[in-house]
């Protein structure tokens, strides 16, 4: 889909049935009196309404997907769209910009290749997961144990020595990617180091995914040391091929399942990524800090449109809406490319790009006002979720200034922020949420069907606009916010 703009859009027939403001066809937007006179809520909608007549964010994922392709974490591609992001985010007129270096074990994707040599001959898809350990180069091939939950895997007794052990466990589509949620922990992070300690050769999981399509989805793996076992995922329906197959040979027609496994990734060392950091400096309270942003790094399988370009352009276009408007806002503003989320790395470790920026800016948590990362593609915002606050005046109004775009604020308090602002949580940092439709999400993360094509232009500004309005009132008023640091 080329840029849009929201009045284009909507002459070319794309607004929904429903209509909110973002997809309602508007007037001319008269200019209303010098933006330093308007109360900040009032700013606040006007902001709003700026942002739904641009394509900031589009424009800035279309050409960074186009420049760069993926960005997996470490690689040079990482390193080029960090820098070209820098120079944009200069010309644009940000404060402060700069690049924060980081070391980082590089983990690179080898020969792939899934075959079903018994009973039935037949290639499969599969993809390697992150940080997956490798076969010998001319593969490995075994009989296969196949469970159709994680949990009967990890409660079995079976021996699994020299086995290939498949997880066939579905992911289920959900508005907020719980789905997704509780399979990425077991399945993908834990499952193969624990088929490791049991002796098997190989992993084999059902991709977390929610379509029915021939994409493997990749994604990280924990491990602990660099001997870890080789993992792959396979798409949807080579998983229920096996399945099918699993039934027949319980009923008694089919002999065992023997796969033969091929991949072979491997750590080429220590190297290094970076985050990006740019600023609005605050006008009244420059010490007192709002944090925003995505993730600059992507798998290597699509071109990270999806995940997470489309994170770093809606907030980065949020805070340029504000930036162009000319009125400066009390608090700064910082936004941050963070690098590296998607990549595990040796003894469990991982999200090192956010716990770079946690380290080095741990003695200003305590003016941290609020944390949040976008990192859910780019579907609609149906909800705000914030911290703890005293101040319901805040909360009323920043409601009033959402609710005519189908945002609606939630009442319960907000423990999430995004991958990359956990640790920041972690220490108390107050972190809220603009909750995404995210049933499509998992159909196209982390395959190869990622690209600029599953991002709607009309949904994106409609992020801006929420993202833009609300990061405005906070840096604008002096609310305050309750960070709820989990206990250890
Ligand atoms: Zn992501």
């Amino acid at each position: 889909m080329k840029p849009i703009h929201f009045a284009a859009a909507l002459a070319a027939g794309l607004a929904v049935a429903a209509t909110p403001v973002w997809a309602r066809p508007k007037k001319a937007t008269t200019v209303a009196a010098a933006p330093s006179a308007l109360a900040p809520a009032e700013q606040a909608a006007s902001l709003r309404d700026a942002a739904l007549k641009d394509n900031n964010a589009y424009e800035f994922v279309a050409e960074l997907t186009t420049r760069f392709g993926a960005r997996p974490a470490g690689s040079a591609s990482e390193t080029a769209a960090a820098q070209w992001s820098a120079e944009q985010l200069k010309a644009m007129g940000f404060d402060n910009v700069r690049i924060e270096t980081f070391p980082l074990e590089i983990w690179q994707r080898g020969d792939e290749q899934l075959e079903m040599v018994g009973p039935f001959p037949q290639k499969l898809i599969a993809t390697a997961l992150g940080g997956s350990g490798t076969t010998p180069p001319q593969g490995v091939e075994a009989e296969a144990v196949l469970f159709e939950t994680y949990d009967r895997f990890n409660t079995s007794t079976i021996d699994l020595k020299g086995k290939i052990v498949v997880i066939l466990q579905p992911t289920v589509a959900t508005q907020t990617g719980v789905g997704y949620g509780v399979n990425s922990g077991s399945v993908r992070r834990q499952g193969p180091e624990i088929a490791r300690q049991r002796g098997a050769v190989g992993y084999i999981m059902r991709s977390l995914g929610t379509h029915d399509h021939r994409f493997p989805h990749t994604g990280g793996t924990r491990f602990l040391g660099a001997d870890g076992v080789p993992a792959m995922a396979i798409s949807p329906p080579d998983a229920e091929q096996l399945e099918r197959v699993l039934k027949l040979q319980k009923d008694g027609k089919a002999g065992p399942i023997r796969l033969k496994m091929l991949s072979t990734p491997k750590f080429l060392g220590t190297g290094q990524s970076q985050n990006v950091i740019a600023e609005i400096t605050g006008a009244k309270r420059p010490q007192e800090i709002i944090t925003i942003g995505g993730h600059l790094d992507s798998w290597d399988l699509g071109t990270g449109a999806i995940d997470d370009g489309a994170g770093v352009a809606i907030t980065m276009a949020a805070a340029k809406t504000i930036l162009d408007s000319k009125v400066r806002p009390d608090r700064t503003i910082r936004v941050v490319f963070w690098g590296s989320e998607e990549v595990s790395q040796p003894n469990d470790r991982g999200l090192t790009g956010a716990n770079a920026y946690a380290t080095a800016y741990r003695a200003e948590f305590p003016n941290h006002i609020i944390a949040a990362e976008s990192d859910f593609g780019a579907g609609v915002v149906y909800s705000l979720s914030l911290p703890a606050t005293d101040s319901t005046d805040f909360t009323k109004q920043i409601g009033n200034v959402l609710y005519p775009l189908g945002i609606f604020v939630d009442k319960a308090v907000s423990t999430g922020g995004g991958p990359d602002t956990t640790p920041l949580f972690n220490a108390g940092v107050p972190v809220m949420d603009l909750n995404q439709d995210g049933m499509d999400y998992f159909d196209t993360h982390h395959t190869p069907d990622d690209v600029l094509e599953r991002i709607d232009p009309v949904k994106m500004d409609q992020n801006v606009a929420a993202w833009a309005a609300t990061v405005w009132l906070i840096a604008a008023t002096d609310v305050k916010f309750k960070g709820v640091a989990p206990a250890n």
